[in-house]
């Protein structure tokens, strides 16, 4: 059955481009709402249903067009909502970008488990896949082929020691998405990250909310890494984030090989217009177990089912 969150929460703090303060007011929504998001900063700003066509832009972050008017980093929040089931979701935002927080989905992931989830009346809707979808983009590609579960291979290579070739297979489940996927952070180079303040961009980046890399010292936050592949792992959590914008909970497999947000969003496209290589259906009712698996504390222990080869 589609999920909301069961009671209103609020989330503050700087955004990754402007370093100014902002807020998000978090709200249950009805039924086949998926989710939206308005400005709060400016009147008559009506709440907006996320979809790949609202992406207005991937520099750094993937931002939607919402009513004319752009909302920023929107894909830890969406990737969060996603990865713990919730359908339904109203996100009230005081500016031009939600707050980065820590670079991942940790604090989002927290308050929502922390507001709760409220079951509702109808089913969720299944994009099921029957034969592959592939698309390639300069270079990089992803592909997506028929099967039980949602499942995402991605493989990433950066010419750089710290980060190297890494590959890892994350095969969805609501309750290991938290501690597997969505405290990993994003990253960037020192010399990079320097090379966006001179332009201006990127103001808000920092130690604080990304894994930041100088050539000759290696990661420079002082509590070094979440995990030795955090790099991959946060690149399926923006791809979760990038995806859920289809608005359908997800069936298939996919491999990604060095895509973005650009590059996602394209795929994410790609896959609603082939509509002969899908069907949507209602979701099984297979939830009894997940919910009953969810009462007891879900992080505690590692389970079977993830599959790591980094390098
Ligand atoms: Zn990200």
């Amino acid at each position: 059955m589609q999920k909301t969150i069961a009671k209103p929460f609020t989330i503050k703090g700087i955004g990754l481009h402007s370093g100014r303060d902002f807020q998000a007011v978090i709200s249950p929504a009805p039924c086949n709402t998926g989710i939206q998001f308005r400005r709060d900063d400016v009147r008559h700003c009506d709440y907006t249903r996320i979809t790949p066509y609202n992406v207005s832009s991937t520099q750094l972050a993937t931002t939607i067009d919402c009513g004319g008017l752009p909302i920023s980093t929107i894909e830890h929040f969406s990737a969060a909502f996603y990865g713990l089931g919730i359908d339904n979701a109203f996100i009230s935002v005081s500016g031009t970008e939600v707050p980065i927080l820590d670079g991942s989905a940790k604090e989002i992931i927290e308050c929502i488990e922390n507001a709760g989830y409220k079951e509702q009346n109808e089913s969720r809707k299944v994009l099921k896949v029957t034969s592959p979808v592939s698309i390639e983009y300069e270079g990089k590609t992803v592909e997506i082929e028929p099967s039980n579960n949602f499942e995402i291979t991605f493989e990433l290579d950066y010419p750089h020691p710290v980060i190297g070739k890494q590959v890892f297979t994350y095969v969805y489940n609501e309750n290991t998405f938290h501690r597997e996927i969505g405290i990993a952070r994003t990253f960037g180079f020192k010399r990079e990250v320097e090379a966006l303040w001179s332009m201006g961009l990127a103001k808000g980046g920092s130690l604080d909310n990304a894994i930041v890399i100088d050539d000759e010292k290696g990661v420079l936050n002082e509590e070094g890494l979440r995990f030795s592949n955090e790099f991959v792992r946060h690149k399926i959590l923006d791809m979760f984030g990038d995806l859920a914008l289809i608005g359908y909970r997800l069936q298939g497999k996919i491999k990604a090989s060095k895509s973005g947000h650009h590059v996602n969003n394209v795929f994410a496209r790609a896959l609603l217009e082939a509509t002969n290589s899908y069907v949507i259906e209602e979701e099984k009712e297979s939830k009894k177990i997940k919910n009953e698996k969810k009462e007891s504390p879900a992080y505690n222990s590692f389970n079977g089912n993830i599959a790591v080869s980094a390098v």
